[in-house]
């Protein structure tokens, strides 16, 4: 008896991790929410990649952290009728260096933690884990003797430790270490292995209450979603918390994908989706067409 009654209420789509022209995205951040609420969002947050304690090409400089958030409240303000708009960011975890517990406090609305960098090398250098094919495959060698299944389980390895000491309120882009095996077969993921450290880290963010967003930036350019679709009855039978992202790097892709993600999240049998109301987190139904208002 609930579908006909769900057919009239509203359907919207949420997007809790956009970046903007503060760090790598391309676009000011009301670019966004104008496109946003054409879209007719009831909410967008924005997820700048937070300042690292060293210089890279990707991340806002720490000098900008205070006009991030002076901007994105004004905006709050400006757009208030139209949109509930977020601040957030993605916080690199590095253990000891960076991490969600580093930022923290009232300002932010909630906070993503993601994985960019692993170990370090002997000069003193991060293991790059999502930029080019050779850099990754440098830290495979140098890190881990070559040995591709050590280097895997390291990554998700140090999403669980994030998870345990220092949990965010959304996982990054799960499994986006396996991005490289589209360029070039590193390893099996169809490997029992490879399956139990999915397995291990799902079940670590149902034990602490993170929420993992399926993150459909890829999907367009290399049919790719973080996690991917071979993965989400694990997200049911683990009973986590979904939430769908498209970690926007421009305003044209703010709902990139959803339709796809929310059709085969169903297929799965997930019921519900994470969505961020009245300063919190609640789960709410949804459809192919977004989450029911
Ligand atoms: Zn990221
Ligand atoms: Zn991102």
């Amino acid at each position: 008896m609930t579908s006909p009654q769900i057919n009239k209420r509203c359907t919207f789509w949420t997007n809790y991790h956009c970046h903007s022209n503060y760090c790598d995205g391309k676009g000011a951040i009301e670019d966004y929410v104008k496109e946003a609420i054409r879209l007719k969002m009831p909410i967008i947050g924005f997820s700048s990649h937070a300042p690292l304690p060293f210089d890279t090409s990707w991340t806002m400089k720490n000098e900008r952290l205070e006009g991030y958030k002076t901007e994105i409240e004004e905006l709050k303000k400006k757009y208030m009728q139209d949109i509930e708009i977020l601040l957030s960011l993605e916080v690199d975890y590095i253990p000891n260096v960076s991490g969600p517990k580093y930022f923290r406090n009232s300002a932010f609305n909630y906070l993503i933690g993601s994985l960019h960098y692993a170990d370090q090398y002997l000069e003193g250098d991060y293991w790059t884990l999502d930029g080019s094919l050779d850099e990754f495959v440098k830290g495979v060698k140098e890190l881990f003797e070559g040995d591709i299944e050590l280097a895997i389980k390291r990554y998700f390895e140090l999403n669980r430790l994030m998870m345990q000491q220092d949990a965010p309120d959304i996982l990054g882009h799960f499994d986006k270490v396996k991005m490289h095996n589209y360029f070039r077969s590193l390893f099996s993921e169809k490997e029992k292995w490879y399956d139990e450290e999915i397995a291990h880290t799902l079940e670590c963010a149902a034990e602490h209450d993170v929420i993992i967003e399926v993150n459909t930036k890829s999907l367009e350019k290399y049919n790719m979603l973080f996690p991917g679709l071979e993965h989400f009855e694990k997200l049911v039978s683990f009973g986590n918390k979904v939430t769908i992202n498209s970690d926007a790097h421009h305003p044209s892709t703010l709902t990139q994908g959803f339709e796809f993600v929310a059709r085969k999240l169903k297929k799965a049998g997930l019921k519900t989706l994470t969505v961020w109301k009245n300063g919190g987190w609640i789960q709410m139904e949804y459809s192919e067409k977004g989450i029911v208002f």
